[in-house]
């Protein structure tokens, strides 16, 4: 069993214009993320309220002003380059839209064979074919449809899940997904979702799923922790806290969006077929 533990963890910023020079982006936050049960804990909040940053700094990318973020024990902040490669391939981040990180002359086939080389994850040319064939499957991708395009004949659905495929092939422990369905529409999103959970039920994935819309909290259910301004104010099971809860600041982002309805809009599988035909793309 993995564990990734926060604690006691704040990030300030240079603020030029504020009374002290500093903005306080995470203040004294901790938290911890287990990879057995594997669960998908959201992390809601307005945008600004620190959820990137908190992000940033799980992956590794931001060193935190003070406090610790462990792995199995371990500083990451300390880790060997060897180590921190290891953590990197065992915490895998998918944004919101990958395309940033795409290299614009590779092909889908080049990208997922770069990872396949990178982290040695099969021995023949046969092997990794099939490997990617299996991972763009598993994200209801067509790997006859997309090996042979570049990023920008993808849309933004099938460029997310060329990610997600990335993550079925590396099989991480953990999955850090920072707004990753914002800007998808309501079929793709429920497309996402619906492997993300696939990813923890059948390989035992643990996902930090940062969003600021309430209704992917509500359809992604597990756990869930309400951030404002830098502070985790309320943690627990999405049925709890969505239902009853407690602290003032979830009450107002509660009361200030339309309440979804689980039942109505959200209990219908989608059609994976009619999903990908609609976003087939050039
Ligand atoms: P969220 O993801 O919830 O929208 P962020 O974590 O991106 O929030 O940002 C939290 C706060 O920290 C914001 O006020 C943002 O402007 C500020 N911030 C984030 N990154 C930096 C940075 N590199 N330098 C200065 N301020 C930053």
């Amino acid at each position: 069993m993995s564990e990734i533990e926060l604690r006691d963890v704040v990030q300030r910023f240079h603020a030029r214009g504020t009374p002290s020079g500093f903005l306080t982006a995470v203040q004294s936050t901790s938290f911890t993320l287990r990879s057995d049960p594997p669960h998908i804990v959201s992390l809601v909040g307005q945008s600004g309220s620190g959820k990137s940053t908190i992000a940033r700094i799980i992956l590794g990318l931001q060193r935190p002003s003070s406090g610790l973020v462990t792995y199995g024990g371990r500083d990451i902040f300390k880790l060997s380059r060897a180590e921190y490669d290891d953590y990197r391939k065992n915490v895998q981040p998918v944004f919101q839209d990958p395309y940033a990180i795409f290299n614009p002359f590779y092909r889908v086939d080049r990208v997922l064979r770069t990872a396949i080389k990178k982290f040695s994850l099969a021995s023949t040319a046969a092997e990794a074919s099939s490997l990617m064939e299996e991972s763009l499957l598993a994200v209801k991708l067509d790997p006859g449809q997309v090996l042979g395009r570049y990023p920008h004949q993808l849309s933004g659905g099938q460029r997310q899940r060329i990610m997600l495929a990335r993550v079925h092939m590396l099989r991480p422990s953990f999955i850090i997904a920072d707004e990753p369905v914002s800007m998808l529409d309501a079929q793709v999103r429920k497309l996402f979702l619906d492997i993300l959970t696939d990813f923890r039920t059948t390989y035992g994935m643990t996902t930090l799923f940062i969003t600021h819309d309430l209704s992917t909290v509500y359809y992604i259910g597990g756990e869930v922790m309400v951030i404002t301004r830098g502070r985790i104010v309320e943690k627990g099971p999405v049925s709890t806290v969505m239902h009853t809860p407690s602290h003032p600041y979830t009450q107002l982002l509660l009361a200030s969006v339309p309440q979804p309805d689980p039942d109505a809009r959200w209990t219908d599988r989608i059609d994976i077929a009619q999903a990908t035909a609609a976003e087939a793309g050039p």
